[in-house]
């Protein structure tokens, strides 16, 4: 750990439950590795202190913070401005205060994205296929119109709280950006079907298969996988969910979403250093299979 000293900047993460939270270790441990005086913090802020703590963190001139559950949609009307992304999302997990003007950016997608590249793919030009419509299925789907992803099929739940919000993001892909993005309703099978013979990529972006319910999968047709279809979850844990561990047995090459984990905290720790985190060194210390 560098010495904390009169000089030391200071980030954060406001959110609640905050102690599981491996970002004080990524972030902390590429400040060492690169000399950096800054210091990473977790604050335990839910919705009712989350005013309160950004006004106090500015008054005391942080550096910038996360936001993790349940603070990324409320954040955004504390703002000065927001990145094309996080408009898009209309959610932040990341604000860079520069003297007092706080600028909300959405990594999680941008995590997303550079996951797909780190594992080898280049999904620009394609069609994908997203299950799920909640925060991470948003996030990723507007960076992925933004990185030039041809067609987004999105399948969601018909009484999903989420279901009107993705149906205003959908507008503003189709009415704002060169890509194509349609919803589905998860019970719409042939739709499914039909979505999936068409992408490059399929994802899982809903908690269903995450620990403790690991026996669960969005997919309950596994005719649907085939070999050059690349499937993808965003859970991290377990490591291989039921989803993944099909589409593997199907053919499929598969990845999980430690890496959109590791990515989305890199973007963070650009944006507020300028300096690109050693994502090898991190990667081998805290997110090895
Ligand atoms: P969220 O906003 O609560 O969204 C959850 C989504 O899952 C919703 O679309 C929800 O649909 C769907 N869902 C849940 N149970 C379902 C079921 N039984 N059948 C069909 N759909 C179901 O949560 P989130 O923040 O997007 O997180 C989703 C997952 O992503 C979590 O496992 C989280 O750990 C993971 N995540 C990973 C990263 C990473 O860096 N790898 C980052 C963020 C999140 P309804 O609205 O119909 O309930």
């Amino acid at each position: 750990m560098i010495p904390i000293t009169g000089h030391t900047r200071l980030t954060a993460l406001l959110g609640s439950p905050v102690a599981h939270s491996i970002s004080p270790m990524m972030h902390n441990e590429s400040f060492r590795l690169l000399g950096l005086d800054y210091v990473y913090l977790c604050f335990d802020v839910n919705e009712t202190s989350l005013t309160a703590a950004v006004e106090g963190l500015k008054a005391c001139n942080i550096r910038g913070f996360n936001l993790t559950m349940p603070n990324k949609n409320k954040v955004v009307e504390l703002l000065d401005e927001l990145s094309p992304a996080a408009r898009l999302i209309g959610a932040v997990n990341t604000v860079v205060n520069d003297d007092g003007k706080l600028t909300g950016y959405n990594t999680d997608g941008v995590g997303y994205m550079q996951s797909v590249k780190d594992a080898g793919y280049d999904i620009t030009g394609k069609a994908i296929t997203v299950m799920g419509a909640g925060g991470a299925a948003t996030a990723i789907c507007a960076q992925a119109a933004l990185d030039g992803v041809e067609t987004i099929h999105i399948f969601a739940r018909r009484t999903s709280r989420f279901w009107e919000r993705t149906e205003k993001l959908v507008e503003n892909i189709n009415t704002t950006l060169p890509c194509r993005a349609v919803l589905h309703e998860n019970e719409d099978k042939k739709a499914l079907k039909e979505a999936v013979s068409q992408s490059a990529l399929l994802l899982n972006a809903t908690s269903v298969g995450m620990a403790p319910n690991i026996d669960a999968s969005i997919v309950s047709d596994t005719a649907l996988y085939r070999p050059d279809l690349i499937v993808s979850d965003v859970i991290y844990n377990p490591r291989e969910t039921r989803f993944l561990r099909e589409a593997k047995e199907a053919g499929c090459r598969t990845f999980n979403g430690m890496y959109m984990l590791l990515y989305q905290g890199a973007e963070a720790f650009r944006l507020w250093t300028g300096q690109d985190m050693p994502v090898q060194e991190i990667k081998a210390k805290y997110f090895s299979e």
